[in-house]
């Protein structure tokens, strides 16, 4: 990570650290519209120097799991997404939220509202049924002082509505600019139900104050519950913060990115073989734009490069073709040792090696991963290319086979005659390895290639693999010789 002084975050007076959070509700996995919005509020906290926050929102305590739980915790640990506090529970406020529905009330800014919920679905079925939008009538429902006390004393259940005021609610949105809302619109929504549970926008008001939020970024689905809590804050005496709606994510046929489009969990990606930095860098590219044509970035680069500027307002289209080109260009350009951090466990895994025995041989590993990483776009396919440089023998592929070894004769004369020169070699190492190999194949009055393909099959058992002496030089002087012995008596045999 960079070391220059953070930047003063925009709409701060001062260089005022900002808070931001990120608050998913964990009734299901991490969905990467959340990892987009957890990373945009990450990236905005390092870039000013300033906090990142989790607050589970587990108020739903039918929907929410502590599966889910563990998800959003493992999304995030995988992407190094990692908060600044210890987590906030939601849950775990409820009875300050009760607390705060209830200083509204007293207030004035709130009133209680006995009318049983059966009657308000009466009220809208009825509306409905004339074809109109139910429109919820204050009048109807606020007391005087003495009915109050009378439904109190006969213990009659109620919700506390808040009371919104004439006029209208407006804010300076940090991606959409300007947003007003006629007050007319929006009705006297309730804060507290009940059987006394706080709903969504009481408890989310009730904790961005508590834990001193600055920002609140989110999708822009979010924003018709903005103007109830900027009311909200209003009402409490809290300055509010700023807000910022980031645009929504499409698939390719413009609709809002669901199960249909493929994986939308960010835990599907990390076991499909992406790398962190790759999931991030999309990630970061929709909805946002560094202002130039920029594309591939590191996490560090991102920082530095994020403005609220680049934010866009139009919705933005998950592509998967992108996300994997985006991997590859990551995967060639990853610090070696990086790359073998995380692909190790997957080798041990695929029963290739263990651990230990990859960090005792890191250098080699090291060099096999060179090898195989420019052919491949997926962590996956770096494992399931590289079995014949880990096993003792290889399988032949029939089609390479039958194509490269059609003539098995002249196939096993040719190997052994390469066998033979490359045992003679005093080093094993490629510069050596080639001009043996061309020498032979000048002095067997044959192009090179018939010399090289037939060995492929020999070494790799397949029509592909990395470059033949990189292959001899990584299968190891004794196991290429084997190699090739044995597939001149398969070759005999046959
Ligand atoms: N729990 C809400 C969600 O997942 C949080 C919205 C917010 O950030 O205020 O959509």
């Amino acid at each position: 990570m960079t070391s220059v002084a953070p930047a003063v975050a925009p709409g701060s007076a001062s260089a005022k650290q900002p808070r931001v959070r990120f608050a998913p509700s964990p009734t299901g996995f991490l969905h990467v519209g959340g990892a987009r919005t957890a990373l945009f509020n990450w990236l905005f906290a390092k870039k000013f120097g300033g906090q990142f926050l989790l607050r589970i929102e587990d108020t739903d305590r039918q929907r929410s799991t502590d599966e889910s739980t563990r998800a959003i915790f493992e999304g995030l640990e995988w992407l190094g997404l990692t908060w600044d506090e210890e987590v906030v529970y939601q849950g775990a406020n409820v009875a300050r939220h009760y607390a705060d529905a209830h200083r509204l009330l007293e207030t004035g800014a709130a009133y209680r509202d006995f009318t049983p919920a059966a009657e308000l679905d009466r009220l809208r079925a009825e509306a409905e049924a004339r074809g109109e939008v139910f429109r919820f009538d204050r009048a109807r429902v606020m007391l005087s002082e003495a009915e109050v006390a009378s439904k109190l004393a006969a213990n009659e259940p109620f919700a506390i509505r808040f009371k919104v005021p004439e006029g209208e609610t407006a804010w300076d949105d940090l991606v959409h600019e300007r947003i007003a809302f006629p007050n007319k619109d929006i009705e006297d929504f309730v804060i507290l139900r009940s059987d006394g549970t706080p709903v969504y926008n009481m408890a989310v008001v009730s904790d961005d104050i508590a834990m001193r939020i600055t920002l609140v970024m989110r999708g822009d689905d979010h924003i018709s519950n903005t103007p109830k809590q900027i009311l909200l804050y209003r009402a409490l005496g809290a300055d509010e913060p700023q807000f910022g709606h980031v645009p929504m994510i499409h698939g390719a046929d413009g609709k809002k990115l669901s199960k249909r489009h493929g994986a939308t969990a960010v835990g599907d990606y990390q076991h499909q073989g992406l790398l962190p930095q790759s999931m991030l860098n999309f990630l970061a590219l929709l909805g946002w734009s560094p202002g130039d044509d920029t594309e591939v970035m590191t996490l560090a680069e991102l920082v530095e490069k994020f403005h609220v500027r680049g934010l866009q307002k139009k919705a933005a289209v998950f592509d998967t073709k992108k996300l994997e080109w985006m991997n590859g260009q990551h995967l060639a350009q990853i610090p070696i040792a990086e790359l073998a951090a995380i692909v190790a466990p997957m080798f041990e895994r695929a029963g290739l090696a263990t651990a230990a025995d990859l960090s005792a041989r890191a250098e080699w590993f090291h060099g096999v991963l060179e090898l195989l990483r420019v052919r491949a776009r997926l962590t996956d396919e770096i494992v399931a290319q590289a079995g014949p440089f880990f096993t003792d023998t290889v399988e032949y592929d029939p089609d390479a086979v039958s194509k490269l070894w059609r003539d098995a004769n002249a196939a096993a004369g040719i190997l052994q005659a390469t066998h033979d020169r490359l045992a003679s070699l005093d080093a094993w190492e490629p510069a050596a390895m080639e001009e043996a190999l061309r020498t032979l194949a000048e002095s067997l009055g044959i192009s090179g290639g018939k010399i090289f393909q037939p060995l492929r099959v020999a070494l790799f058992g397949l029509t592909v693999s990395p470059g033949i002496f990189d292959v001899l030089l990584y299968v190891g002087r004794d196991r290429s010789l084997a190699r090739i012995a044995a597939a001149v008596q398969f070759l005999k045999n046959g």
